[in-house]
């Protein structure tokens, strides 16, 4: 195929609907939905089963600006880090490159390193702060298969939320401070970590974040008008919407106003409730993942939305007050939305009459906090956001032709090297004469100088095709040509995984997602030949 656009589907319902100019309904008629922004099926998900469908609010609905955002926590942090925990003052003066960390990556919190894995947990990339360890020290240090099996909490942390780039960054980079300074740091790398986490932890949930974005959303979130064509064209197909967020509501209505209400020139307007027409069910501070858990037994708040305030409920059922005169009252919403937080799936799945998990699809952008739990305990079907995705796929597209000459350096070096092994085990079991052996150990010296030319330029071919992915970490979903940690869980836990989640928007609601199909080794070799 010479385009980077992929045919799309055809599918029967909707046909010449123009109620929805903006959705689905467009790429209609043999338009092609760019490679970007397809949605990748890991495993078979009809969508005429799905009777409702989740989102989690921060970096699924709302994509944040990492240079903004980001940068936000990283400098909040590090005045907590200074001010309140002691730390040298020059940390003031370090500035954040939030191109730098990506998501997948571990921190081993006890040496100060900064990993990336691939799918067997076999470590293939790893700095000490910013320093690139040797080969020998990175064998020594995570070589051992023993060790290859952790690589878990609490020794190390992995960076799998967008919203940790930052402490990953100032991680590395107080590291690289202890070292060149001995004394100036007396916390140890463990301590230095849990220190920082602390304070992100804090910058999180003091208003440091918060107030900043609630003064200017548009300064800190993408705007996305395909936000709400895509709710609507969900719920014009039948399926309840909900929403379930960490965030409390007060900052939940901030951004949801941002993402789906009308807006002034200057990017502002008055908050409403309008955006609430668009979902059934509306759950923050949900404490994810332990939300996924039924018999978690936190409790079910309405919220009332004017005012903020909570109020109990009997499984989301209003209880009555003991007196009366003290039950607030609570601003009906025309929209039919009611708002709650905390509690558990079980709630949810009342509140929407879900009779099977199987029957809701929920999206979001955390593998342990939205998709892990979800689908493998609750059977919930997930689709992973991964914004990272459209930039590596494009970037896929564009160096293919570099990525078949990495295959045919593979195969070459690999032909060299059964070479030699066949001449070594001939000339020891053939009974070669003298003359022969002499000739036999010349053909053998030079074909292993060439294998070593040739496997250092497939070396440096793939250093080099990783680098123009990210030049530090190379690909997000590859670790030299193996799957990455990070795509090995995309495969195990996310049903179905895109860019952006109004990319929804451009398949049917009746989509029936299909994986491709699986190979074997053994079955590579005979689809190429
Ligand atoms: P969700 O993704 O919509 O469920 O919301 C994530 C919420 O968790 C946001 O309100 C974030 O500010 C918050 N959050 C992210 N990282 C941290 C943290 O390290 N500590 C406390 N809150 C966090
Ligand atoms: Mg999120």
């Amino acid at each position: 195929m010479d385009s980077k656009t992929m045919p799309y589907e055809k599918t029967s319902s909707i046909d010449g609907d123009d109620k929805h100019p903006h959705v689905w309904s467009s790429p209609e008629g043999g338009q092609r939905i760019d490679i970007g922004k397809q949605i990748f099926c890991n495993r078979s998900l009809n969508m005429r089963s799905i009777v409702a469908v989740g989102f989690d609010m921060d970096y699924t609905l709302a994509q944040y600006k990492p240079d903004t955002f980001e940068s936000l926590a990283y400098v909040g942090t590090v005045k907590k880090l200074v001010n309140d925990l002691g730390y040298p003052t020059e940390l003031l003066e370090w500035s954040f490159d939030w191109t730098y960390m990506v998501r997948g990556l571990v921190l081993d919190k006890k040496r100060g390193n900064i990993l990336k894995m691939d799918r067997h947990k076999y470590v293939k990339v790893a700095y000490h702060g910013f320093r690139e360890l040797s080969k020998e020290d990175k064998v020594a240090t995570y070589g051992s298969t023993l060790i290859r099996d952790a690589f878990d909490e609490p020794e190390y942390a992995l960076i799998d939320t967008l919203f940790s780039l930052a402490e990953a960054y100032l991680f590395a980079q107080l590291v690289d401070f202890k070292d060149k300074n001995p004394g100036k740091i007396p916390a140890d790398y463990s301590r230095m970590y849990k220190d920082v986490r602390a304070a992100v932890d804090l910058c999180h949930r003091d208003g440091t974040l918060k107030k900043m974005v609630a003064k200017d959303p548009k300064r800190y979130i993408n705007e996305d008008s395909s936000i709400v064509p895509m709710l609507k064209m969900l719920r014009d197909s039948g399926r309840a919407t909900f929403l379930v967020t960490n965030s409390l509501w007060d900052y939940t209505n901030i951004v949801m106003n941002f993402l789906c209400g009308p807006r002034a020139v200057d990017g502002c307007s008055d908050l409403n409730f309008d955006w609430l027409q668009f979902f059934d069910v509306v759950i923050t501070g949900s404490a994810k993942p332990g939300f996924f858990h039924d018999e978690n037994r936190a409790n079910l708040f309405e919220v009332d939305p004017e005012s903020g305030m909570l109020l109990n409920t009997d499984n989301g059922t209003p209880m009555p007050q003991v007196d009366t005169a003290l039950r607030l009252p609570l601003k009906t919403l025309d929209k039919g939305c009611q708002i709650f937080q905390g509690g558990n799936v079980g709630h949810l799945h009342k509140l929407l009459s879900i009779e099977s998990s199987s029957q809701v699809l929920y999206v979001g952008d955390h593998i342990y906090g939205d998709i892990l739990r979800s689908k493998k305990i609750l059977g919930w079907r997930t689709m992973l956001v991964v914004p990272e995705l459209e930039k590596e796929v494009e970037l896929l597209w564009t160096f293919r032709e570099t990525r078949k000459h990495l295959q045919l350096l593979r195969n070459k070096r690999d032909h060299i090297e059964d070479t030699i092994h066949h001449l070594q085990w001939s000339m020891r079991f053939d009974g070669v004469n003298i003359e022969n052996k002499e000739e036999l150990l010349a053909e053998i010296a030079q074909l292993q100088s060439q294998q070593e030319r040739v496997r250092l330029s497939h070396q440096e071919a793939q250093r080099e095709c990783h680098r123009k992915f990210h030049k530090v970490w190379g690909q997000l979903m590859k670790t030299g040509y193996q799957n990455s940690r990070f795509a090995h869980q995309v495969e195990r836990f996310a049903c179905l995984y895109t860019s952006q989640v109004t990319n929804l928007s451009l398949y049917s609601p009746d989509k029936y997602y299909r994986p491709s199909e699986d190979f074997m080794p053994h079955e590579l070799d005979i689809l190429a030949s």
